[in-house]
């Protein structure tokens, strides 16, 4: 007999089947913009195309209050597996479970004029063959969950990779995962584009390897030339420009050093919708999800800050100087009027829209008076 895992009010088995209890966080965060959803249109109908265990349908079901779950999984031999861990807790009628390949699930959709309002596409390695077909099966408004496991493609390592999969050319600098999360929002905004549909990133998430991101399906095209566009990186002063399509050819930093390196094309807009975490936050704090709270706080903040990062050991090595504490570096950033902000990829980076040598500066004089004081 196998074990029952738990996870929020879900009670699964996980025999064959791949299952990541460290995922837990990202499939609270579903659940929440499941429910903010549900809140917000009065109907919750889901489609997870990738279900594994079927964890994610259980928890949309039990925690989201969805009121169908059509639960896919391409590998039939978790059939016996998934139809125990649903039969248990989501009513006959409010489910359906195949075993179908994910692109004749989407297509199925289509053909059918069944659109759901949350298409869940939980991807083990590239999520880039589905960034098209999931736009098929999803209703207009409704919202879409990726995960990619991509990482060597995403971070620039192969770029011609890159290139075929996402129509985009990665160059490396230290700010490389939300390069790649907007390198994944660039791809689905153009697929979208070219249905004369738009879309927008809830939100866009690294951790542990793993690139999960929430799209909301938008009635009108919204890609243009000022949020789809090119980023810069100087190697030779660690500076970054956002470069859009007419200055390309003219693009150089201003140390004058031709070390200027550019990728893309990618998302600049927002990486996250900022009012639609607030709404989850405000969710996650009433269920006391203490960890979920923290983590939404730190996407809100840095949701409309420039497409890249600053590590503060680049701070520190260019600037030499013994670094003073992250906090007070973002905090004399705000004091002379910079937006400015943590950034949840990298606990030791910082986002500005102050340039490196103005960053560099402040942590000088920060420096300067706290070895005064001691
Ligand atoms: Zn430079």
């Amino acid at each position: 007999m196998n074990q029952f895992q738990s996870e929020g009010k879900a009670k699964f088995q996980v025999g064959e089947a791949f299952y990541n209890p460290r995922g837990e966080i990202v499939r609270d965060l579903g659940v929440l913009a499941a429910t903010v959803y549900k809140q917000e249109q009065g109907q919750l109908r889901v489609l997870e195309a990738m279900a594994g265990t079927g964890v994610r349908s259980l928890r949309y079901y039990l925690e989201a209050q969805a009121d169908f779950v059509w639960v896919n999984e391409g590998n039939h031999q978790l059939n016996q597996l998934l139809s125990t861990n649903l039969d248990g807790s989501i009513l006959e009628s409010d489910y359906r479970l195949t075993h179908l390949d994910a692109h004749r699930v989407f297509f199925d959709c289509f053909n059918r004029r069944d659109y759901y309002d949350l298409v869940d596409v939980d991807c083990f390695g590239t999520a880039s063959p589905y960034l098209s077909t999931m736009l098929w099966a999803t209703k207009i408004g409704g919202l879409m969950y990726l995960t990619s496991t991509d990482g060597r493609t995403l971070a620039g390592r192969v770029p011609a990779k890159s290139l075929q999969a996402y129509g985009a050319y990665p160059r490396s600098h230290p700010a490389l995962q939300e390069q790649a999360l907007r390198l994944i929002i660039g791809s689905v905004a153009q697929q979208a584009g070219s249905k004369n549909l738009g879309i927008e990133p809830i939100w866009a998430y690294f951790a542990g390897e793993t690139y999960r991101l929430m799209f909301r399906l938008l009635p009108q095209i919204n890609l243009s030339a000022s949020n789809y566009g090119f980023l810069g990186y100087c190697h030779n002063c660690g500076d970054y420009q956002v470069i859009n399509w007419q200055q390309l050819g003219k693009a150089s930093c201003s140390c004058d050093r031709p070390s200027l390196v550019i990728s893309g094309a990618m998302w600049l807009g927002s990486l996250h919708n900022s009012e639609y975490l607030q709404a989850m936050q405000t969710l996650a704090s009433q269920w006391q999800w203490q960890k979920v709270v923290k983590l939404l706080s730190t996407m809100i903040a840095e949701a409309d800050l420039p497409p890249y990062f600053f590590t503060l050991q680049e701070i520190g090595k260019r600037g030499k100087l013994d670094l003073p504490p992250k906090v007070k570096i973002i905090a004399a950033l705000q004091e002379q009027g910079f937006l400015a902000s943590s950034s949840h990829i990298n606990p030791e980076a910082i986002k500005t829209n102050a340039n490196i040598h103005t960053c560099i500066a402040i942590a000088k004089e920060l420096a300067q008076k706290i070895k005064q004081k001691s």
